[in-house]
């Protein structure tokens, strides 16, 4: 959805709206209600509100979907993008890292919620606090039984031992 910076009215407007959201590739899209007010004072735009949704992800040990609500509130300025030389920007971005930027005079909502949503959504998330994870060698779903494959994964309680050991093999040899 893209706003028009002209018609934003002087006094602001307020929209209630469900946007689609796609926050990972080959997931969703989600619908996110949003409720916000865009406030307009000159060519500097404020958009605030606040976002629900609910986020399909996948756990990231056995890859299961999970759904991951999210309810956000937000506060985004946005100035036009073509009124910024570029030393001027440089000193900015340092500055304000806050600062957002539209052009064409348009204002991308879906890019702004979407960044919202997922700036909301933690890097993994897991179907339930102590999942299992799929076994490294037959894939297998650890969650629904034990696979009965060998790991040859060292104890790490004698991971210490073994360095040990091999510390006395190369004084040996020397
Ligand atoms: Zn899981
Ligand atoms: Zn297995």
């Amino acid at each position: 959805m893209r706003l028009k910076i002209l018609d934003i009215p002087e006094d602001g407007l307020t929209e209630e709206l469900d946007l689609p959201v796609e926050v990972r590739d080959g997931a969703g899209p989600d619908s996110a209600h949003v409720l916000m007010s865009v406030f307009r004072f000159k060519k500097k735009v404020l958009v605030e509100g606040t976002i629900r949704t609910t986020v399909s992800l996948n756990c990231s040990r056995c890859l299961k979907p999970v759904s991951y609500p999210v309810e956000t509130r937000f506060r985004e300025e946005y100035n036009p993008a073509e009124d910024v030389d570029k030393e001027e920007e440089q000193e900015l971005s340092e500055r304000e890292l806050d600062l957002s930027y539209y052009s064409n005079d348009e204002l991308d909502i879906s890019e702004l919620i979407r960044e919202q949503v997922l700036l909301s959504v933690p890097m993994k998330v897991l179907c339930r606090a102590d999942c299992k994870g799929i076994c490294p060698k037959c894939g297998k779903d650890l969650n629904e039984g034990d696979c009965g494959c060998k790991t040859d994964e060292v104890d790490p309680r004698l991971a210490p031992l073994g360095k040990f050991k091999e510390l006395m093999k190369d004084r040996g040899a020397s």
